[in-house]
């Protein structure tokens, strides 16, 4: 068991494939900053990989103050067990107080096998984090700022805030999407230290001879504008009018789990809990009732629209413009209307 170091470092798992960095741990750069600088500590990464010097820089650039550079040939292609035993090594040696992942798919892996080799616990899928003391029911006791690990619980209808009183590090993975991503800031500079692996062969169970990644069909991260349909469309076929309204706008279509699950469209496009976070500039929501789980993919969006038969429709409690009708009768006047006159920024 690590001890509980009060002085410990903040510190972000920057996870890398074939050298390019995850969105995800970037993102999680700013938040992380902001927690270390509450608690008046350094904010680190920790970098590993075969031939990453680069990322280590870009790391610093994103705001870290150092990065714990592991680079070694073993470590060329992501494997649990060599990864968990770095990084668990790392934890050891330098005692961090937090411990972030990004809740993608090497994070989700990762992240249990060294809560459970170091005996702490591990929050999966934040939304946020914060700083904060609490008082213990039992003795009064205050413990003064510990990490609050929130996440949508018992299906996303409350949010529950998990903390974690005596087994460090407080580690949490963190959804994608759901912080911004700092600017990087090229003239900042840091300290890069620079570990060996105490890694051999036998640490790495998997020969893997090809790798073979299934590209999402849609980068809804990256979209400006989204369209997005839900159950009300009503059909497959007439998902084509979310088609349509995109390709005019130039947005990317996506939906909701209903529309998912009745096959009107594939999952890479959805929004939501269990789906992709967003932030676009402009999310169009078309028969979308505005689940809960729907809004924590899309309620951070600049301007929301609307359109929905249904004036008690939660969604409109959230759009910033309502359109109370049928999305058979609106859309199609949407689509000839930008058709015919364009569309302004
Ligand atoms: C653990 C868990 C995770 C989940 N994750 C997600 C997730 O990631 N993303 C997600 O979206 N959901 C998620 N859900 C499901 C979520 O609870 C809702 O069931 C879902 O979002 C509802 O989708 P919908 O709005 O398309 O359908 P509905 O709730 O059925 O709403 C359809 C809406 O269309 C309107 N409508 C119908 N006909 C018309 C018309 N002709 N014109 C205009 N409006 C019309 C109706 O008034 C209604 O408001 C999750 C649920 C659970 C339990």
């Amino acid at each position: 068991m690590i001890e509980v170091n009060r002085k410990g470092e903040v510190w972000v798992f920057a996870e890398q494939h074939n050298g390019q960095l995850e969105d995800t741990p970037i993102e999680l750069m700013s938040k992380a900053r902001h927690l270390a600088d509450i608690l008046g500590v350094q904010l680190a990464a920790a970098v590993l990989g075969d031939n990453v010097k680069e990322l280590a820089g870009k790391m610093i650039h994103y705001g870290a103050d150092k990065v714990y550079l592991v680079d070694d040939p073993l470590l060329g292609v992501y494997q649990t067990n060599s990864y968990a035993k770095v990084i668990y090594d790392l934890i050891h040696k330098y005692e961090p107080q937090i411990v972030l992942y990004g809740a993608t798919t090497a994070g989700r892996d990762l992240a249990p096998r060294i809560a459970s080799a170091t005996k702490a616990g591990l929050t999966a899928d934040c939304t946020d984090l914060q700083i904060g003391d609490h008082e213990t029911v039992k003795d009064k006791k205050v413990h003064k700022n510990l990490l609050f690990q929130i996440r949508p619980a018992f299906g996303g209808n409350i949010v529950a805030t998990i903390i974690n009183l005596a087994r460090w590090p407080q580690m949490a993975t963190v959804r994608e999407g759901v912080m911004p991503a700092p600017e990087a800031d090229t003239k900042r500079s840091g300290k890069i230290i620079e570990e060996k692996a105490a890694l051999s062969r036998q640490d790495l169970p998997l020969e893997i001879l090809e790798e073979h990644k299934r590209p999402k069909k849609v980068d809804l991260k990256a979209s400006r504008i989204i369209v997005a349909g839900g159950a009300g469309v009503g059909s497959k076929d007439n998902f084509k009018l979310i088609w349509d309204l995109a390709n005019c706008l130039g947005a990317a279509p996506a939906a909701t789990r209903a529309a998912v699950d009745l096959g009107f469209i594939d999952h890479d496009h959805q929004v939501g809990q269990t789906g992709t976070t967003v932030r676009p500039s402009l999310y169009i929501a078309v028969g979308i009732s505005g689940a809960i789980q729907h809004q924590a993919g899309m309620s951070q969006s600049q301007k929301i629209v609307a359109i929905n038969n249904d004036p008690d429709a939660p969604i409109l409690n959230i759009a910033h413009y309502k359109i109370v009708g049928d999305l058979n009768e609106v859309v199609p006047i949407m689509i000839k209307s930008i058709k015919e006159k364009g569309i302004k920024d």
